[in-house]
């Protein structure tokens, strides 16, 4: 039985009270995810930083502006998929994840796909790829690639972060979204073919003139419940 909004609630509100790793002592607040029950999408990132530990949610600085901004440009509305990190407070000066820590809050990252059970993660950065997919290989090789485990796809992609840092990494990570979306066209066919309706929202408009037609949406009709929403702001 899926989870309801309640419980991924009670989730978060443990991890805002969570103590169990030195991080609770230099964090301002506790980052546990942004996103609907609902989603079928997740994205798993490294840890929240500045602006993440201040708002208390997650992809909401220059990285989280890029990362919408991609999502958007293959027809994804941000608002249907459930972002979170790999650790949940954020590490001194963002400084990577030490492995301690890792093993202390992973734990809540399992618990959160378990309540949501996505179809697919897209695994933002190195410790995002190495937490879920341990020794399916680096991020360098892996980046783009359709990793299927059971019913759910894994697939790896450079952190937005890395992009605005590196800019010949950019030009890769549109790239791979795109890629992305040729998935998610792939796996909405069967899903269809299953059960009916449309599960991954619409590809964006090949043309202006489509846009202007209104022929091709750009939002997903799906897991977009505002109401729920309202209650992770
Ligand atoms: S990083 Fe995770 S384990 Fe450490 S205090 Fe924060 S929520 Fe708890």
């Amino acid at each position: 039985m899926p989870a309801t909004t309640e419980e991924l609630l009670e989730l978060h509100g443990r991890i805002r009270a969570c103590t169990v790793c030195p991080l609770h002592l230099t964090r301002t607040q506790a980052v546990p995810g942004y996103g609907p029950v609902s989603a079928r999408i997740m994205a798993v990132g490294e840890a929240p930083g500045e602006t993440e530990d201040r708002e208390g949610k997650p992809f909401v600085g220059a990285a989280g502006r890029l990362l919408t901004q991609l999502l958007e440009s293959v027809g994804l509305n941000r608002r249907d998929i459930y972002i979170t990190n790999v650790l949940k407070c954020r590490p001194p000066g963002n400084r990577d994840p030490e492995q301690a820590e890792v093993d202390a809050c992973s734990h809540f990252l399992d618990e959160q796909i378990a309540m949501l059970r996505p179809q697919v993660i897209l695994l933002l950065g190195r410790h995002a790829l190495a937490r879920l997919l341990p020794g399916a290989g680096s991020i360098t090789r892996l980046h783009g690639e359709r990793v299927r485990r059971g019913d759910r796809v894994y697939v790896p992609l450079y952190h937005p972060a890395a992009a605005l840092y590196n800019g010949s990494l950019m030009e890769t990570l549109r790239d791979d979204m795109a890629r992305v979306r040729r998935y998610l066209d792939e796996d909405e066919l069967k899903v269809s073919l299953a059960t009916g309706p449309a599960a991954f929202g619409s590809p964006p408009p090949s043309s202006p003139e489509l846009a202007r037609a209104g022929s091709a949406p750009t939002a997903s009709p799906v897991a977009s419940d505002g109401n729920q929403m309202d209650l992770f702001e």
